[in-house]
């Protein structure tokens, strides 16, 4: 499954739930250390305009059905990313706004 699919896939599957990510597409930065891995991002955003960057990892050698056996743990990473950057407050939201987001140089 080629790294688009699986974000697909994760997007479908996240429309059950009360989410609100968004997929981030063509994240040129390879900030991910793990070789063998597909790193896909989402973000969630906050009415005070912050971003977190979500991100879990899939290893390039499963198959597509042990992708598809894998979701759902994929998807509660997301949704437990999500949750803590919800639970945080604004005022953490805008201390945090640089630290968060990728480094552009
Ligand atoms: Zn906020």
């Amino acid at each position: 499954m080629k790294k688009e699919d699986i974000q697909k896939l994760i997007s479908k599957n996240l429309e059950g739930f009360e989410s609100n990510l968004r997929p981030l597409a063509g994240f040129k930065l390879n900030f991910s250390a793990n070789e063998g891995f597909h790193k896909i991002f989402f973000s969630a955003s906050c009415t005070c305009g912050t971003s977190a960057l979500l991100s879990v990892e899939v290893s390039e050698n499963k198959s597509d059905n042990e992708i598809e056996d894998a979701m759902t743990s994929i998807i509660e990473r997301l949704l437990t990313q999500e949750k803590s950057f919800r639970r945080m407050n604004c005022e953490l939201h805008e201390s945090m706004r640089t630290g968060f987001l990728p480094d552009k140089s």
